[in-house]
């Protein structure tokens, strides 16, 4: 029998997701630096440049990789021979190591779970519970692997039960092309195939957990059906042009994983689960000789690249800011931002919205006239900061709200990541609005440009809350223009074209 404290898994836990939370795996910041040595597309290169060099100053700096420190996904395998010094359940010991690492007062990660889903949606405040899925195996050994799952590409998640004669790539391939870039790409693909629904979903999601390799296997050649699979939806998802952060470019996936288990005969379940950009996860094990030891890693891994503006890029003063200049923008421009910016996701735009619509004012000191606003929910500062780490949050989200935001609020533009619905690029035209983009998992990166946080309206909505920015350089592409061109239809269908070309241009030469 092996003797397990449940202080060592507390400890374990608390410290795996701090390490986590600044230490991307070595095997993805390997696959990123080669999809940015191959990367043709200027805009998709700059962006991986950002996610590369946010990585290593988070490394450095012991920060989080992203504001969205995410959802904390557990695996915990018990050998049948553990015992332990407690009676608390395993739930129970886990969520204290969460609460832990969320609340440690050296690098505070962003509390983002919210109780009661379908009503109030209340922050629990130290981003428990886990998600936990616990198995008693042979042995006498407790195995973790321990996963902090970003909103954005968790909210990309795909399940359909498929018929038996039904073609996986044909879905895969339609489940990307409307899965947009609020996954933050480039990134990983799990995909769960056979058991029952939740059985493929669960597939997916532990099928993230392993190291990348398709480089590798591209070499030995496929040996199994699944190999052969991996293989083909690399490529071809690959070829579809979409690039980072969905701009355009040669790599949009990094790896594709699959696992697989028997299933009904009447059935194929097929589940799709991507990782983003902020990829956190890491796998220990306890043996009774105390809590598990996480080494620094050999920070030689990371390249080292320094970011520098686009020579090219646009000014912009923010506090002067008119319909005259956003409507000189064309989409695909850099722009570096100095001055007054608001802040505003979900929660605030609710908010606003249903003052608006119920005729009351807006809280004192909060004025859209002539401003952007900034899809953001920070995380905290440490001392010496102005913000936490502050990446973009997925846009899409806000489409519902931009119409009474552009009409009643006086906003001049938006800045989020990832594309706009169809119906919210026909207002951004309607209105000589813009919509621009920062590089979602450049977050630490991005908080730099920030000289100063100050909320300014509802305080109690935590990350949530409006905050009022003031930038410098802050670096920004436009992504939907005033005449509502969007870079995430441009973008992808040329570098759809270009892939074509360096195909023929192979073959030609071989
Ligand atoms: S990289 Fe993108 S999808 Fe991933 S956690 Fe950050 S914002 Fe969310």
């Amino acid at each position: 029998m092996t003797h397990i404290k449940q202080d060592d898994l507390i400890e374990s836990i608390a410290e795996s997701l701090q390490y986590i939370s600044y230490y991307h795996p070595i095997d993805h910041i390997q696959a990123l630096n080669r999809a940015y040595q191959a990367e043709k597309s200027p805009a998709a290169r700059d962006a991986i440049e950002q996610i590369l060099i946010n990585s290593r100053m988070c490394a450095l700096g012991q920060r989080p990789l992203c504001q969205d420190t995410g959802i904390v996904n557990v695996f915990i395998k018990i050998g049948m021979a553990v015992n332990w010094d407690t009676d608390t359940a395993i739930d129970e010991i886990i969520n204290k190591g969460v609460r832990l690492a969320y609340q440690n007062s050296d690098n505070p990660l962003r509390a983002s779970v919210v109780t009661d889903p379908a009503g109030r949606r209340k922050n629990t405040g130290d981003n428990t519970p886990a998600v936990i899925y616990s198995e008693i195996v042979k042995g006498d050994k407790v195995q973790v692997t321990v996963a902090a799952k970003g909103g954005g590409s968790e909210n990309k998640a795909q399940l359909a039960m498929l018929n038996p004669s039904d073609d996986i790539v044909e879905w895969v391939l339609d489940k990307i092309s409307t899965m947009g870039a609020g996954w933050c790409p480039p990134g990983i693909l799990g995909l769960g195939i056979g058991g029952t629904s939740e059985k493929a979903m669960l597939l997916a999601k532990q099928s993230l957990m392993a190291p990348i390799d398709i480089q590798v296997l591209k070499q030995m050649g496929a040996k199994t059906k699944l190999d052969a699979l991996r293989l083909e939806i690399f490529e071809k998802v690959n070829a579809m042009g979409i690039g980072a952060q969905g701009l355009g470019g040669l790599t949009t996936v990094l790896d594709v994983k699959i696992l697989d288990y028997p299933t009904h005969a009447t059935s194929k379940p097929v589940a799709l689960i991507p990782n983003c950009a902020a990829t956190r996860h890491i796998s220990f094990e306890l043996n009774g000789d105390g809590p598990a030891q996480f080494d620094p890693p050999d920070l030689r891994h990371w390249p080292n690249i320094a970011w520098k503006a686009n020579p090219e890029s646009i000014r912009v003063d923010l506090d002067s800011l008119s319909k005259d200049d956003i409507s000189k923008w064309k989409s695909g421009d850099t722009l570096l931002l100095s001055g007054t910016l608001l802040t505003g996701r979900d929660a605030a735009h609710k908010r606003i919205v249903d003052l608006i619509a119920n005729k009351k004012p807006l809280p004192d000191g909060l004025d859209f006239n002539n401003r952007l606003i900034y899809y953001v929910g920070p995380v905290n500062p440490v001392q010496g900061e102005a913000v936490g780490p502050a990446g973009p949050t997925t846009a899409t989200r806000m489409d519902k709200f931009t119409n009474v935001m552009l009409e009643k609020t006086g906003l001049l533009g938006m800045i989020g990541k990832a594309e706009r619905g169809p119906e919210t690029i026909a207002l951004i035209k309607k209105h000589s609005s813009i919509y621009m983009i920062a590089t979602g998992g450049a977050a630490y990166l991005i908080s730099k440009a920030i000289k100063s946080a100050r909320v300014i309206a509802f305080p109690e909505l935590g990350m949530e809350a409006i905050y009022e920015f003031k930038v410098i350089d802050m670096p920004v592409t436009v992504a939907v223009d005033s005449k509502g061109n969007s870079i995430h239809t441009t973008g992808p269908a040329k570098w759809r074209g270009e892939i074509i070309k360096i195909a023929i241009n192979q073959i030609k030469k071989s």
